[in-house]
Formats: C-alpha cells, structure tokens, sequence
C-alpha cells in the first residue's frame, strides 16, 4: 500500500541499506567537493560535487516522490531552476506563459530568455486563450497555479489535455501549493518547478529551487544541463531544504486554517476591498482548486481602500513583518508593487491588478488571534491618526 504524503514528507518510500551512513537517522550533510575513486574505472558513484553529491541526490529523491516524478533537480534558487529549464529551448521557439507570474520570472523572461532568442507571448492561460495562441513555432505552456500574486487558478488537466494533443511541454510551478496540496504531474504536466525557499523549506532561512519531471528524456537532458552549468543546490543548504520538508504536511496545514481565518477577518474590514483567496467561496478558482488541489494553501492577497492605508498596514505590523518570500512559518507582508514585482513593467502590472493597494500576506503558523489581533491594531492606529 502507498504510504500517505504525511508519512512520506518524513520518510523515503525505498528501503534504504541502515548500515550505510552508520544509521544516521538524520541524513548527513556530505561536505565534500570531490570522492576519491578506489581504482582506475571505478566509481563510489560519486565523482565531483557539481555532478552529484549525497545529501543533494537524497534531497532530489524525496522531492521526485513528493511531486510523484521519477527524478527531481535541485538547485541554487526557484530562478536557477527556471534558467536551467528554458535551456532546454532554442532560439527561435516560442513559450506561452502565464501573465501574472512571480516577478522574477517576469524579469528573467524579459531580460535574458527574449534576447537570447526565446519568443514569449504573455496571457491570462485558460485553455481557450492558449489554444488560440500557438503558432508553428510553439514548443511549451508555462503557468503558475494560483498565481502570485493575483492567485489566478488554471485548470491543470484541461490545460494537459491540450498541450499533449498539441505536442507541446506543459510546465507548471507549484511553489504556491506545494506537493502536499498539488502534484501536477498527476494532472498532465511534464514539468513543475518549486522555489525551495518557500513552503519546501519553510523557514525562511535557505534559498533552493527545483525541476521535477516524469518524462525520461527530459530528465537526461536537465542532468547533463545541471552538472555542466553548475546550479545544483550545495549539500549544507541540500540538508536544511531536507529538514523542512520533514514538517512540510503540519505546516501547510495550519497555515492554511490560520489563512482561512485571517481572510474571513479581513473580509469584515472596512479597509479592505477585496479579499482574494481561493479558500473563500468568492474565488472564482475555488471549484476548480476543489477538483485538482487538497488545499488553497496560505497566501492572501488584498486591497485597500487608499495606498495610504495600505502603507501604514506595512508601518504599522509588529509581530508581522515586512518583507519579500512566502512559504515559511513567520507570517510575511509584501507590497508587491515595490517588492516582489518592481521590476515588472507599470503598465503590465496595472493590466495584472497590481495596484498600490494591493498588499500579500504569507500566512505563517502562529496562532491566528495573535496574527488577528496584530493586524487590527495596526488598523486602528491609521485610524486614530486620521481621526
Ligand atoms: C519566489 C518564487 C520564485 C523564485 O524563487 P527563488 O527561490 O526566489 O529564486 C518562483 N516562482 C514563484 C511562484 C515564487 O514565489
């Protein structure tokens, strides 16, 4: 019997030899740059760190089984990744991507895939919207699923369904969800790229990206890619990823009930406009999340009335801080337009719905009154100021 994503969050799924590694029931951190070969033509199986190393190979094991793919690459940042993957392109091939993505992968798009030759159309990628747009020249989909920061939803396997048919590879980053909630590679993607710095680690303290895919042929050449480039995550920062990902079931878990609570609280504000979370019955993703995800994950993007109010929320959080990142266990409040997505052109991020009122909260696990309570006081003190 298959063991339950809690269980394998702690545990690798293979048997594993105990007198290897002496035991450790932590695995060790193989600080070590090179192997030493026990004679000519033979091997430990490891050669040099930017090949492979241990404590990456079994970081890159247990993420392909959380993500349900048969190999999994993990590397210095969600963008190494990102970089690594559009290397799989040529110039001249065009990619249709979502409109509203993470802002660095707007900026690596624009500023390095487009000059060396890539095509890029941007759109808000429904399967119709898609479908309409792929030229002779079209060789991939790339979205995410929610969006960051508008939290758009895409339907994964209608999307699938499409790319298949068409021949074209179908790629998803999954980092808003994590594999606990969303395993894209069920629903048809060929690819799902994570930034590791988010809910995998969890803790706000390591940065680390990762390309996981089912398809053998893909698998060879982001190998071959990787230990050329350079980008695979080091050991130590391999460990900690490894670490974080041991509580990642508990975690999403009570971030999420914690978001639910907090996007109802602020939902009752009058400050607020809206509330766009996809656990709140008026996402409009909300039934398409309840067919292909088994959570709506904790990330709350918001508007308030004036920039003002929105500013003094930043200057006036204590226990919640501002800052860029989302994923970790403190609870963050980013102001997209000038952190995350600055880069982004004005007019792209005015189309997207990036205001300045729009604020995101990365819901953390502390307790949800303290969170509650924190952002009222913050409320109110704009208030007494403007009273
Ligand atoms: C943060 C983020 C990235 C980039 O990852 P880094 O680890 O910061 O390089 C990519 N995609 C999404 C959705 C993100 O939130």
């Amino acid at each position: 019997m298959a063991r339950k994503p809690e269980t394998q969050c702690v545990h690798l799924d293979a048997e594993r030899d105990t007198k290897l590694h002496y035991g450790a029931v932590s695995f060790p951190i193989y600080q070590t740059a090179t192997f030493a070969h026990p004679g000519p033509g033979e091997s430990t199986g490891y050669d040099y760190s930017r090949l492979q190393n241990p404590t990456r190979e079994r970081l890159e094991e247990h993420m392909a089984q959380l993500e349900h793919g048969t190999d999994a690459f993990a590397l210095t940042s969600g963008m190494a990744a990102l970089d690594l993957l559009l290397r799989l392109f040529r110039p001249g091939d065009h990619i249709i991507m979502d409109a509203d993505l993470y802002g660095g992968s707007i900026r690596l798009v624009d500023h390095v895939a487009k000059p060396y030759g890539l095509e890029v159309t941007s759109l808000d990628c429904s399967r119709e919207n898609v479908e309409a747009h792929v030229q002779e020249n079209t060789a991939a989909v790339y979205i995410e699923t929610p969006t960051n920061p508008m939290m758009n939803v895409t339907d994964i396997a209608a999307l699938a369904e499409m790319t298949r048919r068409s021949g074209l590879l179908f790629i998803v980053d999954n980092t808003f969800l994590s594999p606990y909630f969303q395993t894209p590679l069920d629903l048809g993607a060929d690819i799902v790229l994570h930034s590791g710095t988010k809910f995998l680690g969890g803790h706000n303290d390591t940065v680390a990206g990762f390309l996981v895919t089912n398809k053998e042929d893909i698998a060879e050449q982001l190998r071959f890619l990787l230990k050329t480039v350079g980008t695979g995550l080091p050991p130590l920062d391999s460990w900690l990823i490894l670490r974080g990902i041991k509580t990642l079931a508990l975690r999403m878990e009570r971030a999420e009930a914690n978001a639910m609570e907090v996007a109802e609280w602020l939902s009752s504000r009058p400050e607020v406009t809206d509330v766009i979370y996809p656990g709140l019955p008026s996402h409009p993703g909300r039934p398409i999340m309840e067919r292909q995800a088994r959570g709506f994950g904790s990330i709350i993007t918001f508007r308030t009335k004036t920039p003002e109010q929105g500013k003094g929320l930043l200057a006036g959080v204590q226990l919640i801080q501002f800052a860029e990142s989302l994923g970790g266990v403190e609870t963050l409040l980013t102001y997209p337009a000038t952190q995350t997505h600055a880069d982004v052109p004005a007019e792209v991020r005015e189309r997207n719905g990036i205001t300045d009122c729009t604020l995101r909260l990365s819901v953390g696990i502390e307790n949800a009154e303290d969170l509650i309570a924190d952002l009222k006081a913050a409320f109110d003190t704009l208030e007494d100021e403007h009273a």
